[in-house]
């Protein structure tokens, strides 16, 4: 199933509030009643076109977004660091959540914005202590993230929050694929037309089931946060007002427009 998240269009009659949706083609969307993480799948009779409708992030996380540092080696050798031997994680705030096609805002403080494709789990229920035979059972689905980075102030802090904590510095979605399998799904970003990054899952160093089972063990994950999963190799600058789209094979795009230079 492609779950959606979206603001329904003056020309669908469904009101203004955010509704769920599932896509059941390329353009048919069934609304769903209420939050899916929370209250299962559960169609309602009205539909509406995508084509009508505007994509909002598919899951608002609600503590938090926990991301993976280093955990593909050809990023970690990029960032003259060595592989780490157990993962390295760090959190973004839920406020730094966006939409397909919102605005990524260039921060004032910042002379760098960086692009990071990233694969992104969101869990489904309230979970501690998962082993790795059990995480499927507390992931809802995939979507796809863009970890954006004010690198020259991650550099400068020697700490992440103010780095990658920015409003607009995470995009999530354009929906939550409760199907997609990771495997050896190709992985890029693509800025202003022009492929930065060419990865594949398979070659992170942590897979899905150990990342899971390891955040698992510090803290509590709840319904709806979000664990992004680390960057292949080609990370770079995205210049103002240029275009930037994640893509994974299999699970989806989702695009981006970088504001003008705070
Ligand atoms: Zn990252």
């Amino acid at each position: 199933m492609r779950i959606i998240r979206f603001s329904p269009g003056p020309d669908t009659g469904l009101g203004t509030d955010p509704l769920f949706g599932l896509l059941e083609d390329d353009n048919t969307i069934s609304v769903i009643s209420g939050d899916p993480i929370y209250h299962g799948v559960t169609k309602t009779a009205a539909t509406t076109e995508l084509s009508k409708v505007r994509l909002l992030a598919p899951v608002i996380p609600r503590s938090k977004v926990v991301c993976i540092g280093k955990n593909y080696a050809d990023h970690a050798a990029e960032m003259n660091s060595v592989v780490p031997d157990e993962p390295i994680i760090f959190i973004k705030p839920n406020t730094s959540v966006i939409g397909p096609n919102d605005t990524i805002v260039w921060p004032s403080m910042s002379g760098q914005v960086d692009h990071e494709a990233e694969l992104a789990i969101v869990i489904g229920r309230i979970c501690k202590d998962v082993p790795k035979e059990r995480v499927n059972d507390v992931i809802f689905g995939y979507t796809i993230a863009n970890d954006v980075t004010a690198r020259d102030l991650q550099k400068r802090d020697g700490q992440w929050t103010r780095a990658k904590g920015f409003d607009t510095f995470c995009p999530l979605g354009p929906w939550i694929d409760t199907d997609f399998i990771p495997g050896t799904q190709a992985i890029t970003a693509t800025l202003n037309g022009e492929v930065k990054q060419d990865g594949k899952l398979s070659q992170m160093i942590f897979d899905v089931p150990t990342i899971v089972e390891f955040v698992s063990r510090v803290m509590t994950l709840l319904p709806g946060d979000v664990i992004i999963t680390g960057t292949p190799a080609g990370i770079g600058p995205m210049p103002e007002k240029s275009t930037i789209t994640i893509a994974i094979d299999g699970l989806g795009e989702l695009t981006n427009k970088v504001s003008a230079r705070g």
